[in-house]
This record gives C-alpha cells, sequence and structure tokens, in this order.
C-alpha cells in the first residue's frame, strides 16, 4: 500500500498546497488502492477513474496558478444518492440503476471547488434506508475491520472506502443516524451537522425534514475542515439556513475545561453488556480527565423517538419516492395503460425496504389515519426538540453510545425491526436537528475480532464549532481515532 493513502486530508492539502506532491499523484495513489482492495470491500458502487484524474489536473492548474485550496487534492467518496453532473447517480435502487445526474449537488460542487477530488460513487442502504448497507440493490459492502461484517449505514460505502484507505473524505447523509453508525462501525469520525447547515439541493430525498448531509473521515480536523467547505447558505435549498457558518477547524482544542457534558439517564450502560459498558465508562472518564464536568441530563421522550422516527420517516418518504413512476426519471416496464406501468415499474423497481417504508407512510398518511399516527408523531416530535433545549440549559453537550452494538456479521439481522433498533441513541437528535457526531473511543472483542466502538456527542443548534472542538480534545487524549489497526486489517484479508 502507498504511504500516500495513509494520510489524512489536512496533510494532504498542506503538501498539494505547497507543491511537495501533485493532487494527480494522490488521485492515482487512490485509485490504484481502490484497485487492489474494493473487489473484497465493495465500497464504491463506481470508480470514476476519468473523472478523479482530469479533476485532479485542474487542482494541480489551481495551485500552480497559486490558488490555496482548502482542501487540494483530497480523495472523497461521494454517496451515491448525491448528484454529481454527468455521472449515474443511482440510490443504489434498480429504479435509478441507469440514471445520469444532468447536475451537481451544492455540497459536492463545494468540496470540488474546495480542491477535492471524486474517487468513486459509494454504495448505500437503498434511498438511504438501512443501518447495515444490506439493503442495496446494487452491491455487497464490507467493514474493512472484519470482511464478514457490515460497514453500518446507510452511507456504508463512503465509510468502507474512508477505512480502508481508498479515499481521505468520504460524504455521507444521515436522516436518523446513517452517518454517525457507519462511522463507529468503521472506527472513524461522522457529523451529522444542525438540520439546514449543509445544503440538500441534489441529494435524492428519503425524508426531508431529516436528511442532512455531513462528512466522515479518520480524524476531527479532517471532519472539520469537509465540514467547512460543505456547509453554509444556498438558495436553491429552501431549508437552507442564512446565518454565517462558525468555522470549525479553527477552533479545535486541547482540553475540556470549563465544559458540562450530560450524560443521559435514560440511556443506561447496563444493557450493552458488560465490555460496551466498561468501554463507555472510561469514554466518560477520559472527558472528565480532560476537564469536563459530567452532569445528569433527562431525555424523557427520548424513548419515543425510535416509534416517531418510523412514522415521519416513512410518510415523507412514500410523498418522495411517488415521483418514481417511471416517467421522468429511471427505468420503466411498458404496459398497456398508465397505471400497469406505474404499477410494474414501481414493483420491479423498488427492493422491500423501500415498499415497506412506502406502505407503512402511505397509511399513516391516509385520511382516517393521519391524525392518528402522522399527526401525534409530529406532536411527539416536538416534545423530543423540547428535551434536547431543556437538557441544554443543564449542559453544553451531550455525551452517549453512538450504537447499541459492535459492528455485526453480514445477514445477523434479518427482520427489519432488529434493524430499525439500530438507530435507538441517534434518532432523538435527528428529530431535533441537532448536530452530533461519532467520534472512535475503543474496542469490542467478538469471535476473536477486536471491533471498533463511537462516542456519540451532541451540540445545541448552530454549536459544531464547540461540537468538533471537544471532540479533537477527545480524540487527542485517547488516540482510537486513525488506529489502522494493521493487523487487524491483514487478519481480515483485505491487505494483501
Ligand atoms: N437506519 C435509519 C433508517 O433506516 C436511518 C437511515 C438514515 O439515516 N438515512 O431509516
Amino acid at each position: 500500500m502507498s504511504e500516500l493513502v495513509e494520510r489524512g486530508a489536512a496533510e494532504i492539502a498542506r503538501d498539494v498546497n505547497a507543491k511537495r506532491v501533485s493532487a494527480r499523484e494522490i488521485a492515482d495513489a487512490a485509485l490504484a488502492r481502490a484497485d487492489a482492495v474494493d473487489e473484497r470491500v465493495g465500497a464504491y458502487l463506481r470508480v470514476l477513474y476519468d473523472i478523479a484524474r482530469e479533476t485532479a489536473t485542474r487542482v494541480d492548474e489551481r495551485v500552480a496558478r497559486g490558488e490555496k485550496l482548502p482542501l487540494a487534492g483530497v480523495p472523497f467518496a461521494v454517496k451515491d444518492n448525491m448528484c454529481l453532473n454527468g455521472t449515474r447517480t443511482t440510490c443504489a435502487s434498480r429504479i435509478l440503476e441507469r440514471w445520469t445526474a444532468p447536475y451537481t449537488a451544492t455540497a459536492v460542487q463545494r468540496m470540488l471547488d474546495a480542491g477535492c477530488v471524486p474517487i468513486g460513487k459509494s454504495n448505500l442502504d437503498e434511498f438511504a434506508m438501512g443501518s447495515s448497507c444490506e439493503n442495496s440493490a446494487l452491491g455487497v459492502t464490507r467493514n474493512p475491520y472484519d470482511l464478514g461484517r457490515v460497514p453500518g449505514g446507510s452511507s456504508g460505502g463512503s465509510a468502507a472506502a474512508v477505512a480502508a484507505r481508498e479515499a481521505a473524505i468520504g460524504m455521507g447523509s444521515d436522516t436518523g443516524g446513517s452517518i454517525r453508525e457507519p462511522a463507529a462501525f468503521c472506527n472513524l469520525v461522522g457529523l451529522k451537522p444542525t438540520y439546514g447547515r449543509v445544503s440538500r439541493y441534489g441529494l435524492i430525498a428519503f425524508a426531508s425534514s431529516l436528511d442532512q448531509i455531513g462528512p466522515l473521515a479518520r480524524s476531527v480536523e479532517d471532519a472539520a475542515l469537509a465540514y467547512d467547505a460543505m456547509a453554509g447558505h444556498d438558495p436553491m435549498d429552501s431549508t437552507s439556513i442564512a446565518s454565517e457558518v462558525e468555522p470549525t477547524a479553527t477552533a479545535l482544542r486541547n482540553d475540556l475545561r470549563g465544559l458540562r457534558i450530560g450524560i443521559v439517564r435514560e440511556f443506561p450502560l447496563d444493557p450493552l453488556g458488560a465490555e460496551m459498558k466498561s468501554a463507555y465508562e472510561q469514554a466518560y472518564r477520559d472527558l472528565e480527565a480532560l476537564g469536563a464536568s459530567l452532569v445528569e441530563v433527562c431525555l424523557p421522550t427520548a424513548e419515543y423517538g425510535l416509534a416517531t422516527y418510523y412514522l415521519i420517516a416513512p410518510a415523507e418518504c412514500s410523498a418522495n419516492l411517488a415521483r418514481f413512476d417511471g416517467v421522468r426519471y429511471g427505468s420503466n416496464v411498458d404496459a398497456g395503460d398508465v397505471g400497469t406501468m406505474y404499477e410494474r415499474t414501481r414493483a420491479a423497481g423498488f427492493g422491500p425496504e423501500v415498499k415497506r417504508r412506502i406502505l407503512i407512510g402511505t397509511y399513516a398518511l391516509s385520511s382516517g389515519y393521519y391524525d392518528a399516527y402522522y399527526v401525534r408523531a409530529q406532536k411527539a416530535r416536538t416534545l423530543v426538540a423540547r428535551d434536547f433545549a431543556k437538557a441544554f440549559t443543564s449542559c453544553d453537550l451531550i455525551a452517549s453510545p453512538a450504537t447499541s452494538c459492535p459492528p455485526f456479521a453480514l445477514g445477523a439481522k434479518s427482520d427489519p425491526y432488529s434493524m430499525y433498533l439500530m438507530d435507538y441513541y441517534t434518532i432523538p437528535m435527528s428529530l431535533a436537528g441537532v448536530p452530533a457526531l461519532s467520534v472512535p473511543c475503543g474496542w469490542a472483542r467478538e469471535g476473536g475480532r477486536t471491533l471498533p466502538l463511537g462516542l456519540q456527542l451532541v451540540a445545541p443548534h448552530f454549536a459544531e464549532a464547540l461540537l468538533l472542538g471537544a471532540a479533537h480534545a477527545y480524540e487527542g487524549a485517547t488516540k482510537h481515532a486513525g488506529t489502522y489497526a494493521p493487523s487487524l486489517v491483514a487478519a481480515s484479508g483485505v491487505e494483501s
């Protein structure tokens, strides 16, 4: 493996701007790495050889002209529910298998403007519905730390690409945990920004009131640089927030002195089992050792988070996915009349989980059930958001587990409900719209493997600088992040 693919985004940008290495050399190394390992990892649905090389050459030209680019030459993975002009954008669904994006998503464009080089479009659960990447209709992605296990989802392809050194940054989208959960499973930092902070223009919608784009990276500094590049107002997204973005990469801290960190009373550690419990107890002690004071906070309605989310997200998905009817987008199955054509197209094009969500969502929105399900879910959502607002009157940040288990074996969770439970710790933050991240916090041993765990940190709306700043202090003191664990990777067969 070339040493170049080991480098993080900050180091690459420094060296490319200083002309110590070219963006083209970095891109070639990332492409070679994808050639060497992606057959086994399956992070990418498509590697963008020509686009990567052309983009890298243009970055080198910009640097030669004297431009300083915050992410000069940084290779990145683009989740395949984000549009990149002229390339296929499939959402890992048969219905969009042959659809080519006619424009570029704003967040992707901002990464390109900052000097990033796209290496490939990465796999996901179909339309971002899932927690393991196993709902993809177009490919299997494996966890680089153990190829028998899932990388998490739905942004599993971007996470696997960054963990396997096929990219330095991964772009993910998080509706109920889809950045934080794969980050935890692949020993990465993954940030879900405040709802509305990063433009959704060009992100194919799943649940529009929850969807948020954010970065996956091997260090907090890299995640901060990527967030700074992608965040900001966009007139093309009506839910995009107009206020100034506070830069985060310049706000990284080395201690937590003066911060009150809330530990959630309703998230006891006992149900996680002895090993995870002791890892999180250690993480909380580490926060304290860095100068934070730990306080107990209450999120009494958090336990309704899952039920609330699994009404609101399917309701919005049933409306958003109505556009895939074989007329304007993607594939279609011909039939004598238009109604049969819709039916056959959607029956053949959507996978079972997507169909389940559309059915649940249509039911929850139907007249007669609307008040009982959808309206009540919206009321519960308001209560969850109020819980966070109240909790943040007595603390600056909240800490909790990111997931309820370490990465699990491919095929281990066959019923939808056990998959839904994966998002227990991440969904309340999505409902409240507050920013949250997962940062590596240690290891669990299972079946002879050492598997990564993630600590979730949560901040009030728009406090990304505080959130990433604190995560940086924790990362620096604990050094779990960035651990390549080459022996693990060698044992799992990724290294040849
Ligand atoms: N796992 C959750 C779901 O299936 C969240 C997915 C996401 O955040 N995109 O809906």
